[in-house]
This record gives C-alpha cells, sequence and structure tokens, in this order.
C-alpha cells in the first residue's frame, strides 16, 4: 500500500497508518538467510524516528533472490545477485534507510549493488534512492513530476526527509529497460497504469520471480484481515485490472512467483482473485455515476470488495475523471410515475 505518492493526497492522510507490522508465515522464511534487517535497526544508521527498519530478515524467495521488509509501512524490498552485483528492487522511505538497505545486501550477498529500480514514486518505495546516486537508478520517466509534486514533498516533511535529498531515477523509461548484472538479465517494464501512473514490474526471468510493486498486495488489511491494494488518488482504477492482466500473462505458468510490495508471495489465483476485485471497484464508479450519485457520496453509497478505507481516496478522483469523460446518469426508467 505505499500510500504515498505523488498524487494530491493531503499530507495527513498521505500515508494512512497501516497498523502492525504482519507476522509471515513461518513457511515463508528462509533458514538459510541471514543479513538481518533488524540488525540493520540496531546499528545506529537508521533513525529511530519510524522509518526504521521492521523485524523482518533477508528471505530467499527463489535462487539469489531474497525479500525483506521495511517500516514503517512494512513495504517488501526486493533483491537478485547477479555474478558481479546485485539489484535492488525498492529503496525504503528514508536516504538512511535505503543506506542501511544497501549495506546489508552487499554484507548479505558479498556483491556490491549495481542497479537500483523503483516501482513507483510512493515513499516507502522510493525515498531511499539518495543512498544510491553512484549506480544505475531505474524508474518510469513520470517519477520525476510525481517526485517534485507537492504531497511527495509533504510526505518528506512528514518522514522528516529533506526535499532536496529525494531522487529521481537517473535512468528514466517509458516502457521497458534492462539490466545486466552478469550471467543474470533482469527485465524491468511498465505494462499499464493502475496503483499509479507509474508502475514498474520486475521481471527475474531465470529465476521465475516477478515483482509487482503495490499493483497486488497480499498483506492483511489492519480494517478486517483481507488482502487489499490501496486505491489512492493518484491510482487509475479504471485501467487498473488492464495491467494486471498483462502482469498475468507474465505469470500464467503456475511456477511463477509474483512478489507484491506489501506481503508475501502471490500465487497466480491470488492475482487473478485480486485483478478480479480490482475491476469489481472499477465498475462500482461507473455505476454510481450512470445511477446519479455524486462524487461525495460515491464511497458511502457504492459496495466495494475491499475496506472502504482501501477506495475512499481513489474513487471520488475516478468518478470525477468518469464525468469529465462525459459519463453521465442513465435516463429515467419507465414508469414515471412509479406504479
Ligand atoms: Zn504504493
Amino acid at each position: 500500500m505505499a500510500r504515498s505518492t505523488c498524487s494530491l493526497r493531503s499530507s495527513s492522510t498521505w500515508p494512512p497508518p497501516r497498523g502492525p507490522a504482519v507476522g509471515l508465515p513461518q513457511d515463508w522464511h528462509s533458514s538459510g538467510s541471514s543479513a538481518s534487517l533488524t540488525a540493520m535497526a540496531n546499528n545506529g544508521d537508521v533513525p529511530g524516528d519510524g522509518s526504521a527498519a521492521g523485524p523482518g530478515t533477508w528471505v530467499e524467495v527463489a535462487d539469489r533472490v531474497w525479500t525483506g521488509v521495511l517500516e514503517p509501512d512494512a513495504v517488501t524490498i526486493g533483491l537478485v545477485a547477479g555474478g558481479d552485483g546485485l539489484l535492488v528492487v525498492d529503496t525504503g522511505s528514508t536516504p538512511a534507510q535505503g543506506a542501511a538497505l544497501r549495506a546489508s545486501a552487499e554484507r548479505l550477498t558479498g556483491l556490491p549493488v549495481r542497479a537500483v529500480v523503483v516501482t513507483h514514486a510512493h515513499s516507502d518505495h522510493a525515498f531511499g534512492l539518495a543512498a544510491f546516486d553512484d549506480v544505475d537508478t531505474f524508474g518510469h520517466e513520470g517519477l520525476a513530476d510525481e517526485l517534485a509534486s507537492a504531497p511527495a514533498r509533504a510526505r518528506a516533511a512528514e518522514l522528516g526527509v529533506d526535499p532536496g535529498d529525494l531522487r529521481t531515477p537517473s535512468r528514466p523509461f517509458a516502457l521497458a529497460a534492462g539490466v545486466d548484472l552478469g550471467a543474470r538479465w533482469v527485465e524491468l517494464a511498465h505494462l499499464g497504469v493502475g496503483h499509479t501512473r507509474s508502475d514498474v514490474v520486475v521481471v527475474v526471468p531465470d529465476a521465475r520471480v516477478v515483482f509487482v510493486g503495490d499493483l497486488a498486495e497480499s498483506a492483511p488489511s489492519p480494517v478486517d484481515g483481507s488482502p487489499a491494494p490501496w486505491f489512492g488518488p493518484d491510482s487509475v482504477p479504471e485501467e487498473w485490472a488492464a495491467t494486471l492482466d498483462a502482469v498475468l500473462g507474465l505469470v500464467a505458468r503456475g511456477d511463477v512467483r509474483a512478489v507484491p510490495g506489501h506481503g508475501p508471495v502471490m500465487t497466480v489465483q491470488d492475482l487473478m482473485l485480486q485483478r478480479g476485485q480490482v475491476a469489481a471497484v472499477a465498475g462500482e464508479v461507473e455505476r454510481l455515476v450512470r445511477a446519479g450519485v455524486p462524487a461525495e457520496r460515491a464511497v458511502a453509497e457504492g459496495r466495494w470488495p475491499f475496506p472502504a478505507e482501501h477506495v475512499a481516496e481513489g474513487v471520488p478522483v475516478a468518478h470525477a475523471r468518469l464525468v469529465a469523460a462525459g459519463v453521465r446518469p442513465d435516463p429515467p426508467q419507465l414508469p414515471l410515475l412509479g406504479r
């Protein structure tokens, strides 16, 4: 849920509280992994301002592909090792956290970080980028505007990050890019918009792993415990399902693992379910417009597959977008006198 962004969200709700860190299933952890991120939090590198690393450890989800969890938003960080270096997927919420993450990754593997990719502009994914100024950093070309936006700067202030320490990727791309890690090739792709307008997925073909950012989430909602993505004001519900269809095209074979931006690895079936739920949100927004329900009542009067908190910021914006595009209430149905 990275409820951050780049978008038009007020600083008081950007991001909303996530609740306590989510415990991970025991079998999600690799007994062979080391390099505790807790150690990162305890080594003095990470400020004690709520952005400290969480209680997780590196988890090897495929051959030399790890995940870790960083607070305060329980974001899932990815790490991919090649023959001569590392790719880091997302960077944590502050430059200090990014630096601690980098040190931990290099201790774990004995390899230097060669490149970084940011899956989208939300604070927990992108605000640690300044720790990687000396390597190639990748992300969608839209990140430059999003990270310079007023909500992003306000979120930086909340986290105690100097807005001057926010970075945009040095290797922006519109559709796709590749990273050669030496004996391992990683592909980065913008498959469409959804959670934000700059979502990027990271494909590790030989490991059969796809990092999907916040296009899907498996972490239980603090509201009711169900997995739920986040529809912020910068989300695009009406196009999100089509983007997830493109992701599903990558993971159609059952042995592919999808790593979401929050929560443990998802199966193809998990993704398909969430794709359907996301489509239901978009369909409900259009139904409300056609029923004549105004934007300010849409969240309350709609029926949602996720807790209302997860759609509350995105629905009014999507509603207004449909109206601006010419979608109008349906004409009254006969009989006019109600008999
Ligand atoms: Zn996000």
